[in-house]
C-alpha cells in the first residue's frame, strides 16, 4: 500500500466510484433475518400472539407510509415500490392465513408467517412466467420487515437515513441505489460487488464515492465511527487520526477544484489537435439524469438502460408508461440522439432472491434471449420506442446479440411492429437507426457479417470482458482478473472497429472502458467513432482528447498491441499517460484503476 498511514486500519476494496467521502459509518442490515424462534404456544396465548402479529404488520405499514411520504421529489416516480409492499402486507394469503395458522396450529407468529409465505412462494414458483416468479422478492422484502418488527427491531431502508452518513452494507441492490439521496449518503462501502455491477454504475451517475468488494466491511467498521472512503484508490480508512483527516480534507478540496475545472471543458467538442472529432455521449438509467448529462457536456445518449422501469413493480410496465418515459427523454435531449437499448434483464440486475433460478444466470436466459422468449414483453417495448421516435432523434440498440439468426429474428419482429404501427396510422421515425451491441465473443468473430445488417455497433465491454475472460463481473473473488487491458480484449475491439468501418458503419463503445480517462490514448488509437460513458467522466475525457492527437495515439496503440503480457501493457499505459497528460495524472502510480 502506498499510503503512509500506518497505525490506522486500512481496508482495500474495488474502486467503484471516484471522490472522497469522510463521515460516520452507518450500518445497513441487509442480511436475512434468521428465524430462531419456532415454538408451540399454549391455547391461552393465541389471542396475544395474534395481536402481536397484527401490531407488527401495522408497524410495518406505518414505516412504509412514512418512507413513501419522505421520498424526495426526484425519486417520487419510484413510490410504486412502496405501494407494492403495502399491498403484500394486506394480502389475504399472507395476513389472514398467518392469523389462522397461529390459531389452528398453535404456533408462534414468526413461524406462522413463514409458513404462509412459503405457500405463496410455492404458488408463484409454479407460474410459468419469469417475470411473475421474480416478484417473489417483493414478498420476501415485505415479510422481512414484519419479521424485524416482530423481533422488536427496526428494518432498515436507505430512505430511513436522515443525516449525512457513509453507508456500510453487505450488499446494496440497484433498487437500494434508486433510493439514495446524495445529501444523505455521502458514500458507501459494500462487501460484495464489482466495478461494473449496476449499483457501482449508479453510484458513479449519482457522483457518490464508493468502494465495493470490501470483504469484512460490516465486521471491521463500527457503527458511528469515523471512516474515509477514497473512491479513486479503492481504500477505506477506519478511525483516521488527525493527520490523515487533514490530509484527506485537503485531497477532497483538491478533487473538487479539479472536477470543477474539468467541467469547463464539458461544452467544448472532443476534437483532437489533428482535427478528429469523437462523439461523446452519456449512459443513463433514469429519465432524471437526462438534463444533468447535458450539463456535463454529453452530445447525446449512447446507452439508455431501460431495465429500471421493469424492476420493483407488481405488473409489467404498460406500453403507455414506457412510451411516455422514452418520449420525455427524447424531448429533453432533442436534437441530440437517444440510443434506447431494449430490455437487458437478467443476472446482476436482479437481487439474489429475484434471480431466475439458473445455475449460471450470466450465461442463461438473459437480455435479448429473454425478450425473444417473451415476445409480448419485447413487442410492447418496441412499440413504445418506435412511438417515441416520432418526437426526436432515436436510435434502437439490441443487447447481447450472439449471431446472425438472432439478429435477423429481432429485426423481423421490429419490422412487424413497424408495419403494425403503420396500419394503425401511428407516427414513428421511418429512418430509425438500429444497432447491435457487441458484447459476446461470437459477435466479435462475426462482426463483418453482423455489420451488414445494422446501422451501427456499440461495444459493451462490461460483458465482453466478462464473457471473453470468463470473469463474472459481479464476483469480487475474481474482480482482480477483470482486465480491460488484456491483449485479447484490445485485439477484439480493434477487430470490431475494422469490421464496422469495412462495412461503412460507425462503431461506438458504451461499456465502462469508454469513460476511463487512462484509456483515452487507446480509444483514440482504436479509431472508435463514439464513446458513451458516465456523464461524470465526460469533462476529463474531453479535456484529454483536446490536448492530444490521433496520430500519436495510433502509434502508441500499434506498440501496445505488440505486447502480449497484461503487466507490460499496463506499465506502458502508465508511462504513456503520465507523460502525455501530466496535469491529469501527476503520478505514474495512480494512472490505472484497480
Ligand atoms: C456492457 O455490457 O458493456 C454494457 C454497456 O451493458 P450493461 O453494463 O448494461 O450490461
Ligand atoms: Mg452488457
Amino acid at each position: 500500500m502506498t499510503l503512509g498511514y500506518k497505525k490506522q486500519k486500512i481496508l482495500k476494496g474495488i474502486a467503484a466510484s471516484p471522490g472522497i467521502a469522510i463521515g460516520r459509518a452507518y450500518h445497513m442490515e441487509r442480511k436475512k433475518m434468521k428465524i430462531v424462534h419456532q415454538y408451540l404456544i399454549d391455547i391461552s396465548q393465541i389471542p396475544t400472539e395474534m395481536e402481536r402479529f397484527k401490531e407488527a404488520v401495522a408497524n410495518s405499514e406505518e414505516q412504509l407510509l412514512k418512507i413513501k411520504k419522505q421520498m424526495p421529489d426526484e425519486i417520487k416516480s419510484h413510490s410504486y415500490i412502496i405501494d407494492g409492499q403495502l399491498l403484500i402486507l394486506k394480502d389475504k394469503m399472507i395476513f389472514n392465513r398467518t392469523l389462522k395458522t397461529i390459531e389452528e396450529e398453535q404456533i408462534n407468529a414468526e413461524w406462522a408467517l413463514k409458513k404462509s409465505v412459503n405457500n405463496v412462494k410455492q404458488v408463484f414458483e409454479k407460474i410459468d412466467d419469469e417475470y411473475i416468479r421474480s416478484r417473489i422478492s417483493d414478498i420476501e422484502y415485505a415479510t422481512e420487515r414484519v419479521l424485524w418488527n416482530l423481533a422488536g427491531k427496526r428494518f432498515q431502508s436507505i430512505a430511513d437515513i436522515n443525516e449525512p452518513v457513509i453507508v456500510v452494507a453487505h450488499d446494496l441492490t440497484p433498487a437500494d441505489a434508486t433510493q439514495m439521496e446524495v445529501s444523505k449518503v455521502m458514500g458507501f462501502i459494500t462487501e460484495i460487488g464489482g466495478r461494473t455491477s449496476h449499483t457501482a454504475i449508479m453510484a458513479r451517475s449519482l457522483e457518490i464515492p464508493a468502494v465495493v468488494g470490501v470483504e469484512s466491511a460490516t465486521q471491521d467498521l463500527t457503527n458511528g465511527n469515523m471512516v474515509i472512503i477514497d473512491g479513486e484508490a479503492g481504500l477505506v480508512i477506519l478511525d483516521p487520526d488527525d493527520e490523515t483527516l487533514t490530509d484527506y480534507y485537503t485531497k477532497q478540496g483538491e478533487y473538487r477544484v479539479y472536477r470543477d475545472q474539468a467541467l469547463k471543458y464539458s461544452y467544448l467538442p472532443a476534437e483532437t489537435v489533428d482535427h478528429t472529432r469523437i462523439k461523446i455521449y452519456a449512459n443513463i438509467e433514469f429519465i432524471d439524469e437526462a438534463a444533468s448529462v447535458l450539463n456535463h457536456g454529453a452530445e447525446g445518449i449512447g446507452l439508455y438502460r431501460t431495465e429500471f422501469l421493469y424492476l420493483n413493480r407488481k405488473e409489467r410496465p404498460s406500453e403507455e408508461l414506457l412510451f411516455t418515459n422514452y418520449r420525455d427523454v427524447v424531448k429533453i435531449m432533442h436534437p441530440h440522439p437517444v440510443t434506447i437499448r431494449t430490455l437487458d434483464m437478467g443476472c446482476d440486475k436482479f437481487t439474489t432472491s429475484e434471480m431466475v433460478q439458473e445455475i449460471n444466470p450470466a450465461l442463461g436466459l438473459r437480455s435479448i434471449r429473454l425478450c425473444l422468449r417473451h415476445e409480448d414483453v419485447f413487442k410492447t417495448q418496441l412499440r413504445a420506442i418506435l412511438r417515441a421516435s416520432a418526437y426526436g432523434n432515436v436510435r434502437i440498440m439490441f443487447p447481447m446479440i450472439s449471431g446472425l439468426s438472432e439478429l435477423m429474428e429481432v429485426k423481423n419482429i421490429l419490422r412487424k411492429i413497424q408495419e403494425e404501427l403503420e396500419s394503425e396510422d401511428i407516427p414513428f421515425d421511418k429512418g430509425l437507426k438500429i444497432g447491435a451491441m457487441i458484447e459476446v465473443p461470437s459477435a466479435v468473430v462475426l462482426a463483418d457479417v453482423l455489420a451488414k445488417e445494422v446501422d451501427f455497433f456499440s461495444i459493451g465491454t462490461n460483458d465482453l470482458i466478462q464473457y471473453t475472460l470468463a470473469i463474472d463481473r459481479v464476483n469480487e473473488h475474481v474482480a482482480h482478473m477483470y482486465e480491460p487491458l488484456h491483449p485479447a480484449i484490445l485485439r477484439m475491439v480493434k477487430r470490431v472497429v475494422e469490421a464496422g468501418h469495412g462495412a461503412g458503419i460507425e462503431v461506438a463503445m458504451c461499456g465502462e472502458m469508454a469513460g476511463e480517462p487512462a484509456y483515452v490514448p487507446i480509444l483514440l488509437g482504436l479509431g472508435l467513432d463514439e464513446l458513451s460513458m458516465n456523464a461524470f467522466c465526460i469533462p476529463k475525457v474531453k479535456r484529454m482528447m483536446r490536448s492530444t492527437s490521433v496520430k500519436e495515439s495510433k502509434e502508441f496503440l500499434d506498440k501496445l498491441l505488440s505486447l502480449t503480457e497484461v503487466s507490460q501493457i499496463k506499465e506502458f499505459v502508465r508511462y504513456e499517460v503520465s507523460r502525455r497528460f501530466p496535469e491529469d495524472f501527476p503520478s505514474k502510480d495512480n494512472v490505472l484503476p484497480d
